[in-house]
């Protein structure tokens, strides 16, 4: 009878032995097994046979072997390995990643475990003919929002999420109900389909000329080491917005091709990278597998079987693409390097440029980091010789960079809307009058930050998380944008029972708002999470604004990220420096980076763009070097205030945090966490904290950190897996403890 070792996909950092049935093929290792554990039946993945019987247990067996053929090639076993070893994970939590979303966890029976949530969604009425909708349309004429619902229905023609609907339209459930119960509209549960690439989502894509000298110039470069032959030293391609870095991405992945490679192309958030994804397609057609986590389980499992069969060997998707079955990589593209959506946020929290650095070096593959706004941490890469930098200086087509002015909000009579100075109201004037298109930007979705009772002070506090409600128009409620904790809007302060509640803060519907009194008679459109559910997708929103439906787009950094419009000739930046405050150390490499990719944005067409930064701090270096497009003068500037405080790229961080659901026993954990890394201080490690987290509450858990400093890696490896072990005796089971190694974020 053989005995196997299983890898179950729990937090839990130990192998689990099973009897393997005389009959029973035996798993590849890293091949998938059901078995039962606690009651509950898994997919878990083989890891080793053994000959050791442990004591004292009677030990199950394994119910169904999934895979009898291996799936997990030796590279990325490998890849596997050091990913839980880095990132401090179980080995069966990082496993998972290398097979489809949803085909490991808990089994359940038929064709496995997993599939595409269904929510509500709202379908047309029956076959109506032109004159019965007239009737009904007069009949709704005293119920407005009732008709807004109905004909959105109409013009959509084709099932739609009720969340999304109503959020965009900024009606309640009560209105679809109303007109379900008149018999105008159906509603049905339905798997929930976000596909913008599918049918019908496909972008126009502008026809290229040849490629300019520089992009010849890096494409040769990274062709050269395609060819192989010498060390593969990563490139860095820094290339300004607008020159032409996708190009580049393309041409590399065809000279992949070329040769009979495979080529994986990441994206940090496939919902905004539809223009990109467009080019890829329009290149290389169905050549190309894109891989998201709104595709439904039978395109998923589809898309998975193009790439492991080779019919798609380019696979374009956001950080969980790195592990798809391509077999062996040749090239390993990461479009804008420096976002923190490729860090994952949850075990294993793995940092996804650094993964597609490690995997090219295992497979011997290019690996091509691009950016405008390269991290701290890969410029300095570059500027060490570990990485070498290929760059685009310049726009296409000897288009200029837009001129950027930087408007002082404390200035005498500046503000003249919520969210606008007389210098913007003026450029926006200005881009009507000329017929070019505006985008409005600001990094608040909702009216406002906040309600506040002018009485007592009172804000409305989310009860899971320690912040502070946003609040919403539409259908008006208070919304915590960490837990997405919803409530309706007091009529009167619920401290003082005073009835003056006044908003603070302006977010993105009070900004449009502001600029539809301002112009009436623009088309005016809004762009963030609220008004971008399936169906009202970003991809839907762009096209429109391709087609010039739209003249001013108000929106969050959605309209900040990929966004290639020509007709854009002016971009405001509402408030400029609000992410300066958060208290994180990448706080200005982050204000920097969103400035000048959403400055980018403009002039892309004929017409030199236009750009409006308002600000309270005008003479911040920030500004000022995003106003000048001059990212070495940040980078000069920013490097050595890093290297003073100890933050990478001088230093390695690890991030733990202890979090309950009680306050006291949290505090008290993290205490024991902290002595016990400090008697561990010295040769090269440095423990700041114990400390609140800033945010000290989130969703109903209390937290507490302490931010670990190394001068080497392997300082870290070694304290932190004699952490990770410890964890029990240290935290307790009423406590958890989080590892989060090279963090993104400090919140
Ligand atoms: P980036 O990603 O660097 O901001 P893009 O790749 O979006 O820049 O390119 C900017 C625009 O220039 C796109 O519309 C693209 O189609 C166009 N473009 C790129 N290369 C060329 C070229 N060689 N000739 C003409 N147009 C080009
Ligand atoms: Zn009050
Ligand atoms: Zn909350």
């Amino acid at each position: 009878m053989a005995l196997i070792r299983v890898a179950l996909p729990l937090p839990l950092d130990r192998l689990f032995t099973y009897r393997l049935d005389a009959d029973a093929p035996a798993p590849p290792r890293g091949g998938r097994v059901v078995v039962e554990f606690r009651r509950r039946r898994l997919v878990g993945f083989a890891i080793e046979t053994t000959a050791e019987e442990p004591e004292g247990v009677r030990l199950k067996a394994v119910e169904r072997v999934l895979d009898t053929e291996p799936v997990i090639s030796d590279t990325e076993w490998s890849l596997a390995e050091w990913m839980a070893r880095y990132y401090v994970a179980p080995i069966g939590l990082v496993l998972r990643l290398f097979y489809p979303p949803g085909s490991t966890g808990e089994a359940e029976d038929g064709d496995g475990p997993g599939g595409a949530p269904r929510r509500r969604h709202v379908l047309p009425a029956p076959e109506m003919g032109a004159e019965e909708r007239a009737a009904i349309a007069s009949t709704l004429a005293r119920a407005p929002q009732q008709r807004r619902v109905w004909s959105a229905t109409l013009e959509l023609d084709e099932p739609v999420e009720q969340a999304a609907l109503c959020e965009a339209l900024g009606v309640s459930a009560g209105v679809v109900a109303a007109l379900v119960a008149r018999g105008l509209v159906r509603v049905e549960d339905r798997e929930v389909v976000l596909d913008p690439y599918g049918a019908g989502g496909q972008l126009e894509v502008a026809a290229e000329g040849d490629s300019t000298p520089e992009q010849s110039a890096a494409i040769a470069e990274i062709r050269q080491a395609l060819s192989g032959g010498g060390e593969l030293t990563p490139f860095l391609l820094q290339g300004i917005t607008g020159s032409g870095k996708t190009r580049v991405y393309v041409e590399a992945v065809a000279a992949a091709l070329e040769r009979g490679g495979k080529a994986i192309v990441l994206v940090p958030e496939i919902g905004l990278a539809a223009p990109t994804v467009a080019r890829f397609r329009a290149r290389f057609g169905e050549r190309v597998a894109v891989l998201h986590s709104g595709l439904s389980r039978g395109e998923r499992a589809s898309a998975w079987n193009r790439v492991r069969s080779g019919a798609a060997p380019i696979v374009v998707g956001a950080r969980s693409a790195l592990f798809a079955p391509v077999g062996r990589a040749d090239l390993v593209v990461v479009d804008e390097e420096h976002e923190t959506a490729y860090k994952q946020d949850e075990t294993p929290r793995y940092l996804a440029r650094d993964v597609a650095v490690y995997r090219a070096s295992l497979e011997g593959a290019v690996a091509v980091l691009g950016s405008a706004t390269p991290s701290l941490e890969s410029r300095s890469n570059a500027e060490a010789g570990k990485y070498r930098r290929l760059s685009l200086p310049a726009r296409i087509a000897g288009r200029p960079l837009p001129t950027v002015e930087i408007v002082d909000l404390a200035g005498e009579g500046a503000v003249v809307a919520p969210g606008l100075s007389d210098v913007l109201v003026a450029a926006i004037a200005d881009a009507l009058e000329s017929g070019d298109q505006a985008l409005l930007f600001l990094n608040r979705r909702g009216f406002a930050a906040f309600l506040q009772c002018t009485d007592c002070g009172w804000v409305g506090p989310c009860p899971n998380c320690k912040i502070s409600l946003t609040y919403h128009r539409g259908s008006p409620r208070l919304l915590c944008h960490y837990c997405d904790h919803r409530e309706p809007v007091p009529d009167f302060c619920p401290a003082c029972a005073g009835r003056r509640l006044d908003t603070r803060g302006i977010g993105t519907q009070q900004v449009e708002t502001a600029v539809r009194t301002r112009f009436p008679d623009a088309r005016i459109a809004r762009m963030d999470l609220d008004t971008t559910g399936p169906k009202w997708s970003h991809a839907r929103l762009y096209r429109a604004m391709q087609a010039l439906e739209i003249d001013i787009l108000v929106g969050t950094q959605m309209i900040a990220k990929g966004f290639d419009l020509p007709g854009v000739g002016l971009v405001g930046v509402v408030s400029a420096d609000t992410a300066l405050h958060f208290p994180d150390f990448r706080s200005t490499e982050r204000t920097f980076q969103l400035l000048v990719q959403v400055a980018g944005r403009a002039g892309r067409g004929d017409r030199p763009g236009r750009v409006v930064f308002q600000t309270y701090l005008p003479e911040h270096f920030v500004l000022t070097a995003a106003a000048a497009h001059d990212y070495e003068a940040f980078y000069r500037r920013e490097k050595p205030d890093r290297l003073g405080l100890g933050y990478p790229p001088a230093t390695r961080l690890a991030n733990v945090v202890a979090s309950g659901k009680d306050a006291a026993s949290v505090e008290e954990a993290m205490a024991r966490v902290a002595d016990h890394l400090r008697r561990r201080e010295a040769g090269g490690l440095t423990v700041v904290g114990p400390a609140p987290c800033p945010l000290e509450r989130l969703r109903g858990r209390w937290r507490h950190h302490v931010l670990l400093k190394a001068e080497v890696a392997p300082i870290l490896d070694r304290t932190l897996h004699d952490l990770a072990r410890r964890e029990d005796a240290l935290v307790g089971t009423a406590n958890r403890l989080e590892i989060d190694r090279d963090p993104m974020s400090l919140l």
